[in-house]
């Protein structure tokens, strides 16, 4: 067998795999609780993830809720800390991105690393913004928006029963 033909039996392999885009669904590729496949992801049941964050920081990270404002630890912490996730424990912000936004929820102009959160549309009650959510167990974070100070831009509205903050080495 040559490269090609090596390469083309590859891709004809992949394309088997792909999620048929009509027609029913087979019963045995239902979503199970199977680990997730991709390395380093923290995936649970919901009933593990309840046991092991509480109702409060499950309703937030697992239920995307949102404390109230002025309510959470971290809205008006100013010790140099690390602050990780409350879910999974993923380093995701610095308190040197650290500021205060007035709106009574922890706010960071950027995350630790990009890599460490997610990004996506969130058109809840009526609204389009931007989810924040860890990346390593998908936990609902908060949301991220424009009106930030420099040198981003950005606003990251974290709740902080998403998070634990860690002291710095
Ligand atoms: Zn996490």
């Amino acid at each position: 067998m040559d490269r090609r033909t090596t390469l083309l039996s590859l891709l004809a392999r992949v394309g088997c795999r792909r999620p048929q885009p009509s027609g029913p669904v087979p019963a045995a590729s239902a979503p199970s609780a199977a680990p997730d496949p991709i390395s380093g992801k923290v995936v649970k049941s919901e009933a593990e993830w309840k046991k092991a964050l509480g109702p409060d920081a499950f309703h937030v990270l697992r239920e995307k809720g949102t404390e109230p404002a002025f309510s959470g630890a971290y809205h008006d912490a100013h010790e140099p800390a690390l602050y990780a996730c409350a879910g999974c424990g993923q380093r995701l912000f610095d308190s040197d991105h650290k500021f205060d936004s007035g709106t009574g929820w922890p706010s960071f102009y950027q995350p630790l690393t990009p890599k460490a959160v997610l990004e996506r549309e969130d058109r809840s009650y009526g609204m389009v913004r931007t989810e924040v959510e860890c990346a390593r167990c998908d936990g609902h974070l908060g949301h991220v928006f424009d009106d930030g100070p420099k040198p981003t831009g950005l606003r990251y509205c974290i709740n902080s029963l998403a998070l634990q903050a860690v002291k710095k080495a």
